[in-house]
């Protein structure tokens, strides 16, 4: 009976086998690509080992659009020989590799003969070489691992240039992806840089398609210190510790490791580590979490390291082939070699913390020294606490919604947590701020730019700047004001018209050189307009109509100068009219998004976008007045502020959850706790940023202008001096 039922239940359709197929050698292909080539920045690595194993002394890339719409790698190398380039893309085709045993001695970089042939099947290959001797050089493009047409001779200079265009055009959603998640560039210049520290006999530079100036540009120069200082900048390069490692004992580890490492007076927030081994950039996560231990036990302050470290090994003991694109080895002995590595760090730590112990011992001086009633201070008005008048806030007259505390731009404007971006950007960050203080003369090579820097120079105060320099921020007085003593005096800040004109002259400063913040979803322009229309007007009548033709063609207006708007101010207009991307003016500070809209319509209408110069002030204006760090939209929550976050007694019945009856005189007190919550986080952590980011700031950049001496941004309230002697006579 049982055998039957089993028989018989073949009805019950067990699912039919499905059959296997050979999957189309296109298809095989171009899965097979999208592992070696996973984003712009990898086609890139690729392409650089090739110029590297070519022997090439100078390595020149382009970038448009994040490498996604065009890479281009030149070299002076060897070139390619004619009668290869038929088959040059083919898949496995390669120089460097004919039997499996030459895997164990491999000196090159590439070996799998993958490469070109991946790009070929997720983009548009043209490749143009001469080879020594030549008298002129061949181009040909490729497809699909195939030769388009016969190379045809051209010029060409020494070398191979290798051209990817239209990155992953056949695999929409890579490029969606890719596309959404922000620019490769930042990898790319990251990626180059780690190269030219390691190869310091051949330069570097990688830049942006149509931008004058290279972001990465390393020479060929004579130490790996002298390297790092080009690529990462002086105040990396001054606090590295050469170190250096080996063992030559067959039965536990043989290698040898040079390295520099950063000592405790480098503090970054995130850890860079570059390691070559066997001149290969690669990865070890192992290795890297063994050095970050050490670190933090060591130095707590500067566990966030800068590693570099060069291995080398006999070659028969790395398998470089168990990455398909090599970005990882695996090493014999590994945990040996890397516990020694360990060891070396850890011991030259600690002899450099012991030294240090003495050096952290430095006093602030703005506490410490004495008062001096000598020194001069500028002439400015002063006003007794009482006659102070404290500007109308913004909030009062904007806010006009409690029940609507964040605005309707949160709903898709979650940029990520300042936090967040910070450590996201931090590489970048660091890299930036190199950059300026290695060359600060550089950032602006448009001389309308240089004008309005001298401009700001020229309008400095001497007075207000050495207030700005060593002035202590004491607190805030009020929702604008700063308490800051100077010497023996006291003086009011506005902060909104410090934090407006130092952004305004860190726009300059940044010039085409701007990390971006990254917002987490495009916003539309013209939603953005209409808002800020609707809050212009509010009482005005106008037709939604004739707002949402005026956004629309503001909307066109930026859309129109979206290509300056991003090379110059990393503000990011895509073709669709979303706004994607701002620029980071001061590091680790993110503007308020509620004030997009506003912004946004600035843009449109105060630009002036004809005159060269005055159109770049003007938008540096503009930016200062979005990113100054004015009140929050939400009232203060202290003293009259409260009042705000007071519900009306509801002339509905009370709460279902009242047990008792309560009455209404109970109810006006209850306090919208979210709301009053919001509120105070916005007011803390403006505070914090005013006296963390602010001030420190300003130290270091802000030429505060003479105009603020009398527009009433500082104020003197009180003469300590004054005030010792009238406590004398009482
Ligand atoms: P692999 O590097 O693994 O050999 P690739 O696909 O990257 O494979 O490159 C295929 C071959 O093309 C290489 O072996 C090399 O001979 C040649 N080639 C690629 N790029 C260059 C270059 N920039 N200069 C000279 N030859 C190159
Ligand atoms: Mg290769």
């Amino acid at each position: 009976m049982a055998v039957e039922m089993e028989t018989d239940g073949e009805d019950n359709a067990v699912k039919e086998a499905p059959r296997i197929q050979r999957l189309d050698e296109s298809v095989v292909n171009r899965i097979a690509a999208g592992e070696v080539i996973q984003r712009p920045v990898s086609a890139i690595k690729e392409l650089v080992e090739n110029s590297l194993d070519a022997s090439s002394t100078s390595i020149n890339v382009v970038v448009k659009d994040g490498g996604l719409k065009l890479i281009q790698v030149s070299d002076d190398g060897h070139g390619i020989r004619y009668e290869d380039l038929p088959i040059l893309c083919e898949r496995h085709t390669t120089s460097k590799l004919s039997t499996f045993e030459d895997l164990h001695s491999i000196k090159s970089m590439g070996f799998r003969g993958e490469a070109l042939a991946s790009m070929t099947y997720v983009s548009h290959v043209t490749v143009t070489t001469i080879t020594p001797g030549q008298l002129h050089g061949y181009r040909a493009s490729y497809r699909d691992g195939v030769m388009e047409h016969e190379p045809k001779a051209c010029a060409a200079v020494k070398g191979t240039q290798i051209m990817i265009e239209n990155l992953f055009y056949n695999m929409t959603a890579r490029k969606k992806t890719l596309q959404n998640s922000g620019d490769d560039y930042p990898k790319i210049v990251d990626l180059l840089s780690r190269f030219a520290i390691h190869y310091i006999n051949v330069s570097f530079s990688c830049r942006k398609h149509g931008a004058p100036r290279a972001d990465v540009h390393s020479v060929a120069s004579s130490s790996k210190i002298d390297a790092i200082r080009s690529v990462y900048g002086v105040s990396v390069a001054q606090n590295l510790i050469a170190i250096e490692a080996s063992d030559d004992d067959l039965s536990s580890s043989v290698f040898e490791m040079h390295g520099l490492i950063s000592d405790s007076n480098y503090i970054a927030r995130k850890i860079t580590m570059v390691l070559f081994i066997n001149d290969r950039l690669v990865e070890c996560g192992a290795l890297k979490r063994a050095v970050e231990i050490v670190y933090s036990a060591t130095l707590p302050k500067a566990s966030k390291p800068f590693i570099y470290m060069s291995i080398v090994l006999p070659s028969e003991h790395v398998d470089v082939n168990v990455h398909p694109t090599k970005r990882e080895v695996s090493l014999l002995n590994q945990e040996v070699i890397i516990e020694k590595i360990q060891a070396v760090v850890e011991s030259k730590l600690r002899n450099t913390n012991e030294e240090r112990t003495f050096q952290e011992q430095t006093v602030d001086p703005s506490l410490s020294s004495p008062v001096t009633a000598s020194q001069a201070s500028p002439n400015i008005p002063s006003t007794s606490s009482s006659g102070f008048k404290v500007p109308k806030l913004p909030h009062k007259i904007v806010r006009t919604n409690s029940q609507d505390p964040a605005g309707r731009l949160h709903a898709y404007m979650q940029v990520k947590s300042p936090v967040h971006v910070q450590r996201n950007n931090i590489l970048a960050t660091v890299r930036s701020l190199v950059r300026q203080r290695r060359n600060p003369r550089e950032t602006a090579d448009l001389t309308s730019v240089q004008k309005l820097l001298d401009d700001v120079n020229h309008r400095c105060h001497s007075g207000l700047l050495d207030i700005v320099k060593h002035c202590t921020y004491i607190g805030m007085a009020d929702d604008v004001y700063a308490l800051l003593q100077h010497n023996t005096h006291l003086y009011l800040a506005n902060v909104v018209n410090l934090s407006k004109e130092l952004m305004y002259q860190q726009v300059l400063r940044r010039f085409a050189h701007f990390n971006a913040i990254q917002l987490s979803e495009p916003a539309p322009l013209p939603e953005l307009i209409m808002l800020a229309l609707k809050e212009e007007n509010l009482d005005a009548d106008e037709t939604d109509d004739f707002n949402k033709n005026i956004a629309e063609m503001n909307t066109d207006l930026l859309k129109k100068q979206s290509e300056l708007l991003d090379e110059y101010f990393c503000i990011h207009v895509d073709a669709e009219g979303n706004l994607g991307r701002l620029p980071v003016i001061l590091d680790q500070y993110t503007p308020e998004m509620d004030r997009v809209p506003e912004f946004l319509l600035c843009l449109a209408n105060d630009v002036e976008w004809d005159d060269e110069k005055t159109c770049f002030q003007t938008i540096a204006a503009a930016l200062g007045n979005f990113y100054a760090m004015h009140p929050p939209l939400l009232p203060n929550p202290t003293d009259e502020g409260l009042q705000f976050y007071k519900r009306k007694p509801s002339s509905s019945s009370g709460e279902p959850n009242a047990t008792t009856c309560g009455d209404s005189g109970e109810m006006g007190d209850d306090i919208e706790h979210e709301l009053l919550s919001e509120a105070e986080n916005a007011w803390a952590q403006r505070e914090w940023i005013i006296q963390h980011v602010l001030f420190p700031s300003m130290k270091l950049f802000f030429n505060p202008p003479t105009s603020m001496v009398t527009n009433g941004t500082f104020v003197q309230v009180a003469s300590l001096e004054k005030l010792f002697k009238i406590f004398e006579r009482c």
